[in-house]
């Protein structure tokens, strides 16, 4: 098969393999040939192809092109990594030129490494700037989450941390004792000690509770647990939240719940630590998902799309005061990846140069105004979502199936018409988009459409 080359221009074509089509069975031949030789050899805690059964031959832009031919347009970019898509010919050239100059450096300075310093420094609201440092973790969220719980832990001689139901914080020991997704804890014994769970801002709302105030009443938990003399819990290392759960199947925070958790920490001296992993780097049409609440973390962390291409890259942005770690305190041998610098620093440009942010908060507009279309849908509980990332809350159609088997034929039926979506939520009900963030108007009309219509065919599907 001969493999088209992404286009060299700046502004490449948003449709640089046409339209999306899929022609024949998914898997096709081609692609059913790697993924049976996966099954044969890679382990059974693969995931990805289980619900996209295709080997992936080349990608640009917004799309995906399979070994078959198939083309899909690609919703889940990279797990919300690829905020300008595959292959942008900018951020390949800055990566391309660092790759022959010097590619790994531990934690050595650098030129590469200081300008992306300087890059990330500067996207940090005013105010912030001036007293936070920064660290380069290994190369995962899920590290840079273990780095920002260990800081806060060594920071103030405490031990326990408070996270919230429904938040994701990664698969490692620490990331998994973080998340709220009991499933994947119950086969492994002795996780990490101390992590009390509090009830979320939204999502897993307990029955008989108003919805509409039930940010309050979880808010209010909190402060009584950690203000009660009974309470039960001791002072608290840190907590631990996202400003929008995405894992959790898209649950922002209101504003109040955000700004009395930050007050309350602040009171009682807590570092908050706001995990940005997937919500940063303009995800929902600030740099940074907390901007939006008028709120400062002491503790930032952040990772997917530092790069905007993928390339692995890891960091804790947090208050100086907290700087009591002793040199060596957090190590990894893969800090210093200097072609995710030099890419990250041009995404930070392009970011400015492109009006990035600008088109996430359109596109966002976008998507909210199409998907209005389903606000009577028996099968849609609720649309929410910040920015570019989306997700819709779908509830058993009454006919047998779950609301997590209905998401799934959605997901199923979207991906047979060239999208791809990803689930997520309790119960995978979920249905997510993470579109690239300089997805035009043209690209995501086509996927609203798509995703439109595998609603409609998904809920009828049953009764045909
Ligand atoms: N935190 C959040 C909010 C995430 O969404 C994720 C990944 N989905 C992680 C942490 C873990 O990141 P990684 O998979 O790179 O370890």
């Amino acid at each position: 098969m001969t493999l088209t080359m992404p286009p060299a221009s700046a502004t490449p074509s948003d449709l640089p393999f046409g339209t999306p089509r899929v022609t024949g069975p998914l898997p096709g031949p081609r692609s059913a040939e790697l993924l049976a030789r996966q099954e044969q050899r890679e382990s059974n805690a693969r995931v990805y192809p289980r619900h996209f059964p295709f080997a992936i031959a080349e990608a640009a832009g917004s799309f995906i092109r399979d070994l078959d031919g198939n083309v899909f347009i690609d919703f889940l970019a990279g797990a919300g990594v690829l905020s300008f898509g595959h292959n942008h010919p900018e951020l390949v050239a800055a990566a391309t030129e660092q790759m022959g100059l010097f590619t790994h450096g531990l934690d050595m300075p650098t030129p590469a490494k200081d300008a992306f310093t300087s890059a990330q420094l500067a996207m940090l609201p005013a105010g912030m700037r001036d007293h936070m440092k920064i660290q380069f973790c290994g190369p995962t969220g899920a590290n840079a989450v273990d780095a920002a719980i260990k800081l806060a832990k060594t920071a103030t001689g405490r031990g326990d941390i408070i996270a919230f139901s429904g938040g994701f914080h990664g698969t490692t020991h620490a990331g998994m004792a973080l998340t709220g997704n009991v499933s994947m804890k119950r086969p492994i014994a002795n996780g990490m000690p101390g992590v009390h769970f509090f009830p979320f801002s939204c999502g897993g709302v307990p029955r008989d509770v108003d919805p509409t105030t039930w940010d309050t009443t979880a808010v209010a938990l909190l402060e009584q647990a950690l203000t009660d003399p009974n309470g039960g819990i001791p002072l608290p290392a840190a907590v631990i939240m996202e400003m929008v759960q995405g894992e959790g199947g898209v649950n922002p925070a209101s504003r109040e719940f955000a700004q009395r958790v930050r007050r309350l920490t602040r009171e009682l001296d807590i570092p908050l630590i706001v995990d940005e992993v997937q919500t940063g780097c303009g995800r929902t049409g600030t740099w940074f998902a907390f901007e939006q609440y008028d709120i400062e973390p002491d503790v930032i962390v952040a990772s997917k799309a530092l790069s905007g291409m993928g390339l692995p890259v890891a960091i804790i942005i947090y208050h100086e005061k907290l700087d009591v770690w002793a040199p060596g305190a957090h190590t990894g041998t893969f800090r210093g990846n200097q072609l995710a610098f030099a890419a990250g620093t041009k995404a930070v440009e392009l970011i400015h140069r492109d009006d990035i942010l600008g088109n996430v908060r359109a596109r966002g507009t976008q998507v909210q105004t199409r998907l209005q279309a389903l606000t009577d849908n028996p099968v849609v509980v609720e649309v929410r979502g910040r920015g570019l990332m989306w997700g819709i809350e779908l509830t058993a159609p009454g006919d047998g199936r779950t609301a997590g088997e209905l998401a799934e034929q959605v997901q199923a039926l979207a991906l047979r018409a060239g999208l791809i979506l990803e689930l997520g939520g309790r119960d995978d009900r979920v249905v997510r988009m993470l579109p690239p963030l300089n997805v035009t108007e043209r690209v995501m009309d086509t996927a609203l459409s798509i995703l439109l219509t595998a609603i409609e065919d998904a809920r009828a599907e049953f009764r045909r």
